[in-house]
């Protein structure tokens, strides 16, 4: 997800350029050996936490390694929210791209990876007191060299995304940019986000191994889904209490989410408690 992404797509999806679907329309793709491989270097696949995490996990890696090993990040000063990516596949071969072309990670792979050729925009509409999300598929751009479209195998947009198990990835997305969101339109982070900023916050984003082995949240206890959701809360909490002190928001606690008390204490209850 990146926002210069979704709003170029919004407009393109105005405009007709881009193919949107329902849950219920129907498509022709299917992979062959033919081209194996051919979308797996070159290209930019953006990530977010949940697709780091399931890697990470998947590859039995701590998230911090994970994330300094394969992705790479920059601040988008434009929007002031950090972009990321799988580092390899923008430079040449993805760093998981067997030698016969297939993903060695294939049960762990990025969303982005799942859902290709289907694409997903989602914005958040506030009507006063009450926030929409407003869901959209589409096709994405073909790309040359993909011989995907060719098959004849007929698949619904439903179909599609529940055979890639993208759904789970839609709902962790949905809480990540929903964060997002929050950040820029009423955080106004573009004003004041930093590099380093963006520091303080990557732990929340990438490390919940680190958080859970720092507040002794062992994974029976608390779920992964449930954690994500923690994580996305506790850096609300951070940022808007960042912001407070910049200016921009009221302080967490106050008019802003969260319980009482100092950051940290706020931040741990979040994680910890799931308050
Ligand atoms: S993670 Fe797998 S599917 Fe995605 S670009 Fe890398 S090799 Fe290809
Ligand atoms: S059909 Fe397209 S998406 Fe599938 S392996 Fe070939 S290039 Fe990649």
């Amino acid at each position: 997800m990146a926002f210069d992404f979704q709003q170029g797509v919004l407009a393109k999806l105005a405009s007709g350029t881009l193919e949107e679907l329902s849950f219920e329309d129907s498509f022709a793709f299917g992979c062959g050996a033919e081209c194996m491989g051919r979308c797996c270097r070159n290209i930019t696949i953006l990530l977010e936490p949940w697709d780091v995490e399931v890697m990470a996990r998947h590859l039995g890696l701590p998230g911090q390694q994970f994330f300094f090993s394969y992705c790479a990040m920059e601040l988008d000063r434009e929007k002031g929210w950090p972009v990321f990516w799988l580092a390899h596949a923008k430079e040449g071969a993805c760093a998981f791209m067997l030698e016969d072309g297939r993903c060695s990670i294939y049960p762990a792979r990025p969303g982005n990876c799942r859902t290709y050729p289907l694409g997903r925009a989602v914005r958040y509409i506030k009507e006063g007191e009450e926030e929409r999300k407003e869901e959209r598929i589409f096709k994405v751009e073909k790309m040359a060299f993909c011989l995907g479209h060719r098959s004849g195998r007929i698949w619904t947009v439903r179909e599609w995304l529940e055979d890639a198990g993208a759904l789970t990835y839609y709902r962790m997305s949905d809480q990540y940019t929903s964060l997002v969101d929050y950040a820029m339109r009423q955080l106004n982070c573009r004003e004041w986000m930093t590099k380093q900023t963006v520091q303080v916050i990557l732990p929340f984003l990438f490390a919940p191994d680190m958080l859970r082995g720092r507040l002794g949240v062992s994974e029976r206890e608390v779920g992964h889904e449930e954690f994500h959701r923690r994580r996305m809360e506790a850096v609300r909490l951070v940022l808007t209490d960042l912001a407070a002190g910049l200016g921009y928001a009221a302080p967490a606690g106050q008019d802003g989410p969260g319980p009482g008390g100092s950051m940290m204490d706020r931040v741990r209850k979040v994680l910890a408690g799931g308050a």
